[in-house]
């Protein structure tokens, strides 16, 4: 990407997203949390009235010019120096770039402004909405996500909740495990009664693997985070931040769940086969046959991407 580009930058390569192009909205660091684990440091003033920042033509001109030049992206993902949904007009941002491509659009947000209608409504034409959640209570949330004052706990839930009934995309909740904070069974019970509230499509756990700068923050044991994957997993399909790669064992349906995924981005065949293999653990010879089955229902295609297939839609 050239370096004069002021908004867009990427493509970043991710096992979550693929091939992302990367769009910032905000200047650093416009925020209306103060997240105990933020990358970017402390939050120095929050804001938390949403604005225009940068012109809206000026960001989609950028745009339009890096989909000039990068042709095999797999997602554009709206993130920012902070809370993304501060940026006024987002919505606008979203429509006009479905107008340039097919490429689908994913939102990385905290999730705190939702409780807004016109937030939510800004939204409803990203194709996933990657929202927050970090704890199951009123005092974990405030300890872990130190909200600017005024936003609560339940109206973070609320908006969550509210969004969910409106929004047809994808909604993966994404939860930061913290070593010692939200690691407890405690904590990851409340957690899934709050998601079972929410009903998300998926939760992607995420793991503190880059330092922040405020405070150390500690990664979960092994034991922790499997222990929060079996709690999660009861009420939601959980990625498991270590594979990367999508969590199959709890999916009440295989092919449901694997369209799912398949149709939002294309997935690493030898990825799919680990997921497989990982559900029917005690049966490993099955895995070819679970494999061809799925294949002949006709729903997929194979494609090869640097001398590796992956599973599309046919
Ligand atoms: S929501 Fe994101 S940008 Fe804001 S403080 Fe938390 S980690 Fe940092």
């Amino acid at each position: 990407m050239s370096d004069c580009m002021k908004y867009v930058f990427g493509p970043i390569s991710s096992k979550r997203l693929g091939q992302s192009l990367g769009v910032d909205l905000l200047p650093p660091k416009s925020c209306t949390w103060n997240c105990l684990y933020c990358q970017l440091g402390k939050t120095r003033s929050f804001v938390t009235e949403r604005q225009e920042f940068f012109p809206r033509e000026d960001i989609l001109e950028e745009i339009g010019q890096a989909l000039k030049v990068n042709r095999n992206l797999d997602w554009i993902t709206f993130v920012g120096s902070g809370e993304t949904m501060l940026y006024k007009g987002i919505g606008w941002l979203i429509a006009q770039v479905k107008k340039l491509t097919t490429v689908p659009v994913a939102v990385i947000t905290n999730g705190s402004l939702l409780y807004l209608p016109e937030v939510r409504e800004e939204l409803l034409q990203a194709d996933a909405v990657l929202p927050s959640l970090n704890a199951g209570s009123e005092a974990l949330h405030n300890k872990i996500d130190r909200p600017a004052s005024g936003l609560t706990f339940q109206q973070h839930v609320d908006g969550l909740v509210a969004f969910r009934h409106e929004y047809q995309g994808m909604l993966w909740i994404e939860v930061m495990l913290l070593g010692g904070i939200n690691d407890s069974d405690e904590a990851l019970h409340d957690l899934a009664r709050v998601l079972q509230q929410i009903n998300p499509d998926m939760v992607h756990l995420v793991l503190p693997t880059r330092p922040a700068p405020e405070q150390e923050i500690r990664l979960p044991s092994d034991e922790r985070l499997e222990q929060a994957i079996a709690i999660l997993s009861e009420v939601a399909m959980v990625v498991n931040p270590l594979k990367g790669n999508m969590d199959l064992r709890s999916a009440p349906d295989l092919l449901e769940a694997i369209t799912a995924i398949v149709s939002r981005h294309p997935v690493q065949q030898r990825e799919l086969q680990k997921a497989i293999a990982d559900r029917f653990a005690a049966e490993s010879t099955k895995v070819d046959d679970v494999m061809q089955t799925l294949f002949a229902t006709g729903r997929f295609s194979r494609v090869e991407h640097n001398g590796e297939p992956y599973w599309v839609m046919r």
